[in-house]
C-alpha cells in the first residue's frame, strides 16, 4: 500500500507543511520507503470544518432517533468537509456505533435535551422536574461526550430556569468534569446562562452585551446559529407590527450586533447550523463575516478555533488525520468553503 502525502499552505498558519498519513495520524518526520501518493498537491488545507450546533438523527422532534437517518445526516456534513460535530441535544443519547464508525465524522454528543417544565417540545428532551436539574444533567453529561444540553428559557415572554438551580447545574456538571451547553433566546435566559458559569450560550438571543467581557473572561463560548435565524428574518419583518415581532427584531439585530462584539472582547464565537439539510457550515462562516468577524476568525469559529474548544488540535505531528484542503484560500474567497477539493478523515481519503 503506498503511503498517502499532503502538501500544502496550512491554515490558520499560512505555512507550508507537508505530512504523511500514519493510519490516523499526521507525521512531519521522514515517512516509509515504497510508493508514495500525493493526495493533496498544494492549496490550502485546514484542520476539517466543525459544526458544533447539529442535531442528527431525526427531522423532525416529533420522530424517533432513527439510525439509517443519523448516518445520512453525518454523511452529509463529511460530503462537506466537516469532520467534527457537537450535538447539543438529541431526541436519544448518540448510539455507541457512531464513535466506530471510520466514514463518520467524530461526534461530539451532549446526550437529550434537559427539559424543565413548560420549557421545550414536550416530550422530544429528557423532562424533569427542576430539582431534578443537576442530578439529570451529571447523567446526560457522564453518559456523552462529557457535555449537557440544558433549555435555560423557552417562551420569550414565560421565566427561565432559576439562576440558583443553574448555577446548582453547572457546578455540579463541572464537578464531575463536564460542560454544558444552554438554550437561551431571552434577555433573563442569556444573562442567567452567562451569570451560571455555562460553557456556551446555544442562540444567546437578547443577550445583554454588557456580560461579553464576563463571557470572555470565564470561558463562555457563543454559538449564535446566524444562519438559521436569518432564514426567517425576511418573514418576520414582514409581518404585522407586534409585540412579538418587534421582540424578535429587537433579539435579532442584537445578535448580529453582538457577534461582532463578543469578538472583539475576546469571546470564542462559534459556527452552528441548527438546521437541515446537514453539511451547511458554510454558510454559518458567511454570516459570521457578514455580521463584522474578520475573515480569519470567521474561517475559524468553523474551524480550528471550533476544533480547538472541543480539544482537538491543528495540522501538526501527531494529529488526527483530519482535513479539508482547498484549491484558494478559503479565508480570501469564502465562495470555495462549500467546495472542498480533498476531504481526508481518518487518515483516509473522502473525496
Ligand atoms: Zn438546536
Amino acid at each position: 500500500m503506498s503511503v498517502l502525502r499532503v502538501r500544502g499552505v496550512v491554515l490558520p498558519e499560512r505555512e507550508e507543511r507537508t505530512f504523511w498519513l500514519d493510519g490516523d495520524r499526521l507525521r512531519t518526520g521522514p515517512a516509509p520507503g515504497g510508493d508514495a501518493e500525493l493526495v493533496v498537491d498544494g492549496g490550502f488545507p485546514l484542520p476539517g470544518l466543525v459544526d458544533v450546533h447539529t442535531h442528527p438523527g431525526t427531522e423532525s422532534v416529533e420522530s424517533p432517533f432513527d439510525a439509517s437517518v443519523l448516518r445520512k445526516h453525518l454523511l452529509e456534513h463529511r460530503e462537506a468537509g466537516v469532520l467534527l460535530v457537537r450535538t447539543p441535544g438529541t431526541v436519544a443519547r448518540m448510539p455507541a456505533w457512531v464513535d466506530g464508525d471510520a466514514e463518520l465524522p467524530r461526534v461530539r454528543s451532549a446526550g437529550r435535551w434537559l427539559a424543565t417544565p413548560g420549557r421545550f417540545f414536550p416530550g422530544a428532551g429528557r423532562d424533569i422536574a427542576e430539582d431534578e436539574l443537576p442530578a439529570a444533567a451529571v447523567e446526560e453529561a457522564s453518559a456523552s461526550s462529557g457535555w449537557c444540553k440544558v433549555i435555560g428559557d423557552w417562551r420569550w415572554d414565560e421565566p427561565a430556569v432559576p439562576l440558583d438551580l443553574l448555577t446548582e447545574a453547572v457546578a455540579a456538571v463541572h464537578a464531575a468534569g463536564g460542560r454544558v451547553a444552554v438554550h437561551c433566546q431571552s434577555a433573563e435566559g442569556a444573562r442567567n446562562a452567562v451569570l451560571a458559569g455555562a460553557d456556551s450560550l446555544e442562540y444567546g438571543m437578547h443577550l445583554d452585551p454588557g456580560l461579553l467581557d464576563r463571557m470572555a473572561a470565564q470561558g463562555t463560548a457563543l454559538v449564535p446559529t446566524l444562519a438559521a435565524f436569518g432564514a426567517n428574518a425576511d418573514a418576520w419583518y414582514a409581518r404585522e407590527r407586534s409585540a412579538r415581532r418587534g421582540d424578535w427584531i429587537t433579539g435579532w439585530e442584537g445578535m448580529l450586533a453582538n457577534v461582532c462584539s463578543a469578538y472583539e472582547a475576546g469571546v470564542t464565537v462559534l459556527a452552528g447550523t441548527d438546521s437541515f439539510p446537514c453539511g451547511t457550515v458554510a454558510a454559518e462562516a458567511a454570516w459570521l463575516a457578514r455580521a463584522g468577524m474578520p475573515a480569519d476568525a470567521a474561517l475559524g469559529a468553523a474551524s480550528w478555533t471550533a476544533r480547538d474548544w472541543l480539544g482537538l488540535p491543528g495540522l501538526t505531528e501527531g494529529a488526527p488525520a483530519d482535513l479539508v484542503a482547498y484549491d484558494t484560500d478559503p479565508a480570501l474567497d469564502p465562495g470555495a468553503l462549500a467546495h472542498p477539493a480533498r476531504i481526508i478523515l481518518r487518515g483516509r481519503v473522502a473525496h
